[in-house]
């Protein structure tokens, strides 16, 4: 919901309002530039800072600034009604590629860059196939779109074997993988840990299942942080899902899984 105070701030007019009802009816590239900010509230960059100019409706007025400050968590994404996809708004399509390291059921998926010591563990501790993925954090640190071509390849790639599982939230996000965390007892992978779990920003439709499934898997979940972004503020005392964490000496599930 967005609240009184953001409603004020962007001068929310009837005119606006109507203007906005007819964009879904024109062709319009950028709606940011008419749209009251329906999506402010779930920024994090915007809500850490009280700054327009470091929300949607600032970014996409400024591709510099996007650049610099968005934090290409896509939480913009997931309520914007207009299905605009800021955080690959600019920037030049990114290639990216498939190894596939070794074959095997199920075959984890790592990104370069940021979890394959992690799927290197894991795949070895469950005799899983292992396959990496290379240009494809970029997309979730500097943005930009995927490059339609290279995303079909590193799909079709993947599609042959019969059970493909993304340690990172940004590889299930991009490539359309089935979460890792999501299959944590059906692979025999127990956790003990009690505490607040984080729902990874690109994921956040997935809260109940990701709950559940830490909890069949041991862990005593006692609550969730949906509203923070690892990215913008990291929070110590919560179990993070997102790989990421390990670069800012958080608690990530895989520390507590793939050793
Ligand atoms: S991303 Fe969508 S909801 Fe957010 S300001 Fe732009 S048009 Fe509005
Ligand atoms: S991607 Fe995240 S930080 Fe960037 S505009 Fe959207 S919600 Fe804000």
């Amino acid at each position: 919901m967005v609240s009184l105070t953001v409603l004020k701030a962007v001068k929310v007019t009837p005119a606006l309002i109507a203007r906005f009802a007819l964009l879904p009816f024109r062709r319009v590239q950028n709606p940011c530039l008419y749209c009251p900010g329906i999506c402010l509230a779930s920024c994090p960059t915007f809500l850490e800072s009280g700054n327009l100019a470091l929300s949607p409706l600032g970014y996409s007025r400024s591709p510099a600034l996007w650049e610099e400050k968005c934090a290409k968590c896509w939480r913009c994404t997931l309520e914007c009604p207009l299905g605009y996809k800021l955080p690959e708004a600019f920037g030049r399509p990114l290639k990216i590629e498939v190894e596939v390291v070794r074959g095997g059921v199920p075959l984890l998926v790592s990104v370069e860059g940021l979890d394959t010591e992690y799927a290197e563990k894991l795949s070895e501790r469950l005799g899983a196939g292992l396959a990496v993925v290379r240009g494809l954090d970029t997309r979730y640190t500097r943005g930009g779109p995927l490059d339609r071509r290279s995303l079909e390849r590193v799909r079709k790639r993947l599609a042959v074997f019969a059970k493909v599982l993304a340690l990172s939230p940004e590889a299930a996000h991009a490539l359309g993988l089935e979460f890792l965390p999501l299959h944590l007892s059906e692979l025999g992978v127990e956790i003990d840990h009690e505490g607040v779990v984080h729902i990874p920003c690109l994921l956040r439709g997935l809260e109940a299942r990701i709950i559940d499934s830490l909890r069949k898997a041991g862990a005593r979940i006692t609550g969730a942080d949906r509203d923070s972004c690892l990215k913008v503020k990291p929070r110590e005392q919560v179990l993070y899902l997102c790989p990421r964490a390990r670069q800012l000496k958080l608690l990530s599930v895989y520390d507590l899984i793939a050793r």
